[in-house]
């Protein structure tokens, strides 16, 4: 049986970085499930759906393929052969990303395709749902967060080094608690701690810190 370590968190607490890190020491592949919501975002979009309509999200998604393999130590995905690279990572799909999280049928989706991955061995997987729907009998689930503040100076350091974006710290940290009120309010699956689960407040902490934290709280026979 894979073992899988679960992480949630809001936009911007560091989950990307830590589950890399986490991944890497530990030989365990590292899945991104934001990217998968990203890419039903970025699909219906290209099909002009309008993401307000559940039934049109539902029905574009269906007809998504997305192939996942594993690459460099995580779970690469391609659609239509190709990779989806900085395309999902806009901040148009940044904005719609979230409404098209809430609809039912999306999420099942992709968590089955989650949950498939387990046949490529032991994983790392960063969400928003991952601890408490996904996979909650993990005995390995964290909930990483930090301040509004740290968050939205982490992201926007992101987007502009990435050459994504040039926003204002302002609008970047408007666009993360705007998803956040959206993922932690949704009727499925929303964004909140689980129960057992590890708050690690990053806020303050390096990120060596964060991942010898993780690290510390593993079963011990996984190290
Ligand atoms: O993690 P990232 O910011 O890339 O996620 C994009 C969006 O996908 C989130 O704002 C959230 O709405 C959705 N998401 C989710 N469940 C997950 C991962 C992401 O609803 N497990």
């Amino acid at each position: 049986m894979a073992r899988v370590i679960a992480i949630d968190g809001p936009s911007g607490a560091g989950k990307s970085s830590v589950s890399r890190l986490v991944g890497g020491r530990l030989g365990f592949l590292h899945v991104d499930s934001g990217a998968l919501y990203r890419i039903m975002t970025w699909q219906c979009l290209e099909h002009g759906v309008d993401t307000s309509s559940e039934q049109a999200v539902a029905a574009c998604a269906r007809g998504v393929e997305v192939e996942c393999r594993p690459e460099d130590g995580h779970i690469a995905y391609y659609v239509g052969g190709e990779p989806p690279g900085n395309r999902i990572r806009t901040p148009e799909i940044n904005a719609h990303a979230s409404p098209v999280a809430t609809v039912k049928e999306v999420r099942d989706i992709v968590t089955a395709l989650l949950r498939s991955m387990t046949r490529f061995g032991d994983l790392v997987v960063e969400g928003r749902d991952i601890t408490t729907a996904v996979f909650p009998d993990s005995p390995a689930r964290f909930y990483l967060t930090a301040s509004a503040e740290a968050r939205a100076m982490r992201r926007q350091k992101e987007e502009v080094e990435k050459g994504i974006a040039n926003q204002s710290a302002e609008a970047v940290k408007a666009s993360l608690l705007a998803r956040d009120a959206i993922d932690s309010t949704r009727r499925h699956a929303p964004l909140r701690k689980a129960d057992g689960a590890l708050e690690i407040d990053s806020s303050d902490m390096t990120l060596d810190q964060v991942v010898e934290t993780v690290l510390a709280s593993l079963p011990k026979e996984w190290l």
